[in-house]
């Protein structure tokens, strides 16, 4: 049996994903209490209303997100997403926000997930998160993308650098259909390599991110 590992950070109710953008507001459309006048006596369902912005929790940006004509999460084949040979990058915060190319120096990028593992994620749900956050250069994701990376993944708030209103790294990676999730945690249980990574989100037309359940899957 394959061991699966976690990447993703819990959605619930009021959370903050990013300053500025409005919290999920998830409730009942049919309550328990409810749906009993539809069943027969000891029978009720709950069905879950919830309200929110795509960019809420670990989620994946495909190309749409940053351009009119570039693939969403419709386009984007399923196998983008799934059974991805995975690779991790340690690129600790306390040294460097800025993650540059040479930490991906001598490599094999070619067809990989390439998460880059900041530790950053331990400030999730904190005032800290949202600003001063690590952050691929434009020269990394240029880097990633010369070599076939085909997913890039970060456990920070975002993979550009946030206090300027470049967004060099979506630009780079999402114009050559290279898929981005943001958000991720537990990426210090993964190995450096010998997984697959998975980030599937659901088949929406016109949406460009939405919130996946990412994990690992450990090979023997
Ligand atoms: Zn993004």
């Amino acid at each position: 049996m394959a061991r699966l590992i976690d990447l993703s950070h819990t959605i619930e109710d009021g959370m903050i994903t990013y300053k500025g953008l409005p919290a999920p507001v998830i409730c009942d459309y049919l309550s328990r209490e409810k749906s009993k006048e539809f069943y027969e006596a000891g029978t009720e369902f709950q069905i879950g209303k919830i309200e929110m912005v795509s960019n809420t929790g670990t989620y994946v940006d495909c190309p749409f997100h940053r351009f009119a004509d570039g693939k969403d999460l419709n386009d984007v084949d399923v196998s983008r997403f799934a059974k991805l040979p995975g690779l991790v990058v340690k690129a600790d915060y306390t040294k460097s926000l800025a993650i540059g190319s040479e930490y991906f120096k001598n490599l094999e990028l070619s067809g990989k997930a390439v998460l880059v593992n900041t530790d950053w994620s331990k400030h999730w749900r904190t005032d800290t998160y949202y600003e001063n956050h690590p952050f691929l250069t434009e020269d990394a994701a240029v880097y990633l993308r010369d070599n076939g990376a085909v997913l890039v993944g970060i456990d920070s708030h975002n993979i550009d650098d946030t206090r300027t209103r470049r967004r060099p790294v979506h630009t780079t990676l999402l114009g050559a259909e290279i898929l981005i999730v943001e958000h991720l945690c537990n990426l210090s249980l993964l190995p450096e390599r010998g997984f697959y990574f998975n980030a599937v989100p659901p088949k929406f037309k016109g949406v460009g991110t939405f919130p996946v359940r990412a994990y690992a899957e450990l090979s023997d």
